[in-house]
């Protein structure tokens, strides 16, 4: 509302609308500023200094409690009686009255501006602090962005040269297996037919062969015969000893082709399960 005063108590600024006490000493205050500052009531509890000034309020007129809306007839009847002289120096003082209080919310007013400045600098400048610092570390943080995105990308690169270099060497941890199990299976083949070929050897060692013009040395003696003719056998009986019949890994000999008289089967050489 235009032209409205406000409650003089600096903890209320309340606007005055309806009815307000005014002082001898230019100063208004809300009927709650009133009661709550004790400013009406009876004489011995009633404070008699001003809340603003301390001016002395000792006298009932110091104080009075005004209708800032009165009514018409109030309006006709408040001065009326009074010479033009009263009535100038009681208008006068009301004006003064105004004044003073437009002054003093000015005055407030411009405090309350130049505050209000100072804190809008000071907000400003740390808003502007802020933006600065928020810029330097957005522009930071990109920085470390582009660094890290470059080194992510070399890392990539690294890491596919080290999965195209896994591959290639597990292809040859492959193919060496391959050899290995190639190489292990030809040995354990050659260790077989070595231990064939030793298994024959050992069971021809222990046959003793036998000996025709040597009767010491034989195990099985010729029979002793009286007469001197029965001592020429024919050449189809053969004195040559089966060792078939004792020796089961000599079956596969070729014992039935009967070599020539006189002459030991020849020995047969390991040909790795191979008929020569
Ligand atoms: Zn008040
Ligand atoms: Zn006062």
């Amino acid at each position: 509302m235009e032209n409205t005063l406000t409650c003089n108590n600096l903890k209320c600024r309340k606007e005055l609308t309806d009815r307000a006490l005014v002082t001898t000493c230019s100063h208004i205050f809300c009927i709650e500023c009133v009661q709550r500052l004790g400013l009406v009531g009876q004489d011995s509890q009633r404070r008699n200094t001003c809340p603003v000034c301390n001016a002395q309020l000792a006298k009932a007129e110091d104080i009075s409690i005004n209708n800032l809306n009165p009514i018409e007839e109030f309006k006709t009847c408040v001065l009326s009686g009074l010479s033009p002289n009263f009535v100038m120096e009681c208008a006068g003082r009301a004006i003064s009255f105004w004044a003073y209080q437009t002054t003093q919310n000015l005055h407030y007013q411009q405090y309350l501006y130049k505050t209000l400045s100072e804190k809008y600098s000071a907000l400003w400048a740390r808003c502007d602090q802020i933006n600065r610092d928020s810029d330097a570390k957005v522009n930071s943080l990109c920085e470390k962005l582009e660094s890290m995105t470059a080194s992510r990308d070399i890392l990539q690169r690294k890491n596919d040269e080290l999965a195209e270099a896994f591959k290639d060497k597990s292809r040859k941890l492959f193919q060496t297996q391959e050899l290995y199990t190639k190489v292990k299976r030809k040995a354990e083949l050659g260790r077989i037919e070595r231990a064939a070929s030793d298994a024959v050897d050992s069971s021809l060692r222990s046959v003793p062969p036998p000996v025709m013009n040597n009767q010491e040395a034989h195990p099985f003696p010729p029979p002793q015969f009286n007469d001197p003719n029965e001592r020429s056998y024919p050449s189809s009986h053969g004195l040559r000893f089966d060792a078939t019949a004792f020796v089961p890994g000599l079956s596969g000999l070729n014992t039935q082709q009967h070599a020539p008289e006189g002459q030991w089967p020849r020995k047969r050489t390991p040909s790795h399960g191979k008929d020569p």
